[in-house]
């Protein structure tokens, strides 16, 4: 998650220790919880944003290998890597960072204010959502990100990102969803077979998509089977998979080179359900081309709000729309609501009417100047009442 801010204020005695360095930034403009172009961005436009990562500093881009498809590394580049060379570059332009977790929000009225798991409490005037999404995996020993397990080095969720490595290789893709039948077609250009391996005895994908890999000479099915164990070494990578047969009660090994689990990924968004318009499945909606959510101020990108495409580019390409977006909003404030308030920078929201101003901590007061009396029929009337001047800003 990725976040803009004003002012970045830990009230908690853990969150001032801890925050000591950042608790002197009085003009902290952007806070951010990944670390991808967004950062670069808002950290260049000199908003001087404070990265929060959390439980995956770095992002999906940790666990895996070799990325080949990311703009500019000719040669390829090991994901960890690249996260780190972000990092280093989102710094050059005076990034903070922060490794903790947004357990709660209010996104009532700006500015927004964020709370951790280390009881720090955050103000900030924009916030930009980029906590990504997790692939589900299935838990079965083998499958974990090496050096635990072989992920990265033959177990795979992304079969865009990795299938290029399994050139005339034995594959197997788990699942028996839409996921599954679009990675397993996906899969057919570069392996030599694909095997789905699936524990029921149908698929639960479209049947567009099921027709598509029905047709498909170079995919064939193992039904009612849950892949129990990813075999192989360091040395060998994946040497085949331990299938358990649920109707036959039986377990049998199969030969394979690469295992795509394919069931599904889910949103990390949990903590803004109920503020931010999502779809069925967790992900943020945006405003089509701007990465703007139902909250004026908040903005999303990355694989938070994005089911369809899930790349590292993408995701910086969003991130990029959403900085300069959210440097936008800072720029343009006060700006009107869809009710028809505005909201200045100090988060003071002035009614419709313009009759009255809510401030920050809630208290409303009067919009009328002293002098002025009020209109007889308590509506808003040119001539007199006005908005707070927006030279406050
Ligand atoms: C195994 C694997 C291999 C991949 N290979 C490639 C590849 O080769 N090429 C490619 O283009 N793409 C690849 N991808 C996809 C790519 O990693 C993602 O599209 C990209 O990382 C999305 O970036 P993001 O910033 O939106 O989210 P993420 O990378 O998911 O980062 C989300 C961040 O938000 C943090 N976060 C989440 N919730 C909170 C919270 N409540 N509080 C604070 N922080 C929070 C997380 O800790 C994390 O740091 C791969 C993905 C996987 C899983």
């Amino acid at each position: 998650m990725w976040t803009g801010l004003k002012k970045c204020i830990p009230t908690t005695r853990a969150g001032r220790r801890e925050l000591s360095a950042i608790s002197e930034m009085e003009s902290e403009e952007v806070l951010v919880a990944k670390m991808k172009s967004p950062v670069i961005y808002a950290a260049r436009a000199e908003l001087r944003p404070l990265v929060i990562h959390g439980p995956q500093p770095g992002g999906q881009l940790t666990i895996t290998t070799e990325v080949e498809n990311y703009p500019g590394f000719a040669e390829g580049i090991q994901g960890p890597e690249l996260m780190q060379q972000f990092e280093e570059q989102a710094k050059r332009f005076g990034t903070e960072f922060l490794v903790t977790f947004v357990n709660k929000v209010d996104l009532s009225r700006r500015p927004f204010t964020l709370w951790t798991d280390e009881g720090h409490e955050v103000k900030a005037e924009t916030l930009i959502v980029a906590s990504g999404a997790s692939a589900k995996w299935l838990g079965v020993p083998g499958e974990a990100p090496a050096p635990e397990g072989l992920g990265g080095m033959g177990v795979s969720a992304c079969a865009t990102c990795d299938g290029f490595f399994f050139k005339g290789k034995p594959i197997v893709v788990v699942g028996g969803g839409d996921t599954a039948m679009e990675e397993a077609t996906f899969l057919t250009r570069y392996a030599s077979r694909v095997t789905v391996v699936h524990r029921r005895d149908s698929l639960r994908a479209s049947k567009i998509m099921q027709d598509k890999a029905f047709k498909n000479p170079k995919i064939d099915f193992v039904w009612n089977a849950e892949l129990r164990e990813i075999l192989g070494s360091p040395e060998t990578g994946v040497t085949g998979v331990r299938l358990y047969d649920i109707k036959a009660g039986e377990e049998s090994e199969f030969a394979c080179e690469g295992v795509f689990i394919a069931i599904g990924h889910k949103p990390n968004t949990d903590v803004f359900k109920g503020w931010l318009d999502m779809d069925e499945v967790g992900y943020i909606k945006t405003a089509g081309v701007s990465m703007a959510t139902n909250i004026p101020g908040v903005f999303a990108c990355g694989d938070a709000q994005d089911s369809v495409y899930r790349q590292a580019v993408t995701a910086a390409g969003t991130g990029c729309m959403a900085a300069i977006d959210a440097e936008r909003f800072l720029d343009s404030l006060p700006i009107e609501t869809s009710t028809g308030e505005s909201v200045t920078i100090e988060g003071e929201v002035v009614s419709a009417d313009q009759q009255s101003v809510t401030m920050p901590d809630g208290e409303v007061v009067s919009n009328i100047p002293d002098d002025q009396p009020p209109p007889a029929d308590g509506a808003g009337q040119p001539g007199g009442v006005y908005a707070r001047p927006s030279t406050e800003l």
